[in-house]
């Protein structure tokens, strides 16, 4: 089903599910200007579903960045991974924050692709974050 079908009821449940967050880089719809994304984790046009199971919620700029992509280069053992799935694996297990929460260290093989696919710390997400823990605002408590 296209995404034009997805219902605006199924839209509310998903970012309701991922409370307003961007699944990849945690970035809150509370701080970011433009509208947080639906993604499809595997993408359309590799066959991935519009519905729940495979929907997730993404920053423009991590949405934009895996594209059609489903997985990328682990920059320390050079395999090509899979990217971190929002719905099934957990945050905290694959990803850190460290420098008070401005940068995101992959943990995993697939935190660090991701990472590094998504280009989860450009300059300009970093300089947003470093604005939000002066404000206290990031990086998120629970997780
Ligand atoms: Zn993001």
């Amino acid at each position: 089903m296209p995404s034009s079908r997805i219902t605006g009821e199924l839209r509310r449940r998903v970012f309701e599910s991922a409370r307003f967050r961007c699944g990849y880089c945690q970035t809150s719809q509370l701080v970011i200007g433009p509208l947080l994304e639906l993604d499809h984790i595997i993408p359309e046009g590799r066959g991935g579903a519009s519905e729940e199971n495979n929907l997730w919620v993404a920053c423009p700029l991590c949405n934009s960045r895996k594209s059609d992509r489903i997985e990328g280069l682990d920059p320390e053992s050079g395999a090509m991974v899979r990217f971190y799935n929002p719905r099934v694996d957990v945050w905290s297990e694959n990803f850190e924050w460290i420098e008070s929460g401005a940068i995101i260290n992959g943990k995993t093989d697939i935190g660090r692709a991701t990472v590094y696919a998504l280009e989860m710390n450009h300059p300009n997400i970093v300089s947003a974050r470093q604005l939000w823990i002066i404000a206290g605002w990031h990086p998120p408590k629970d997780e």
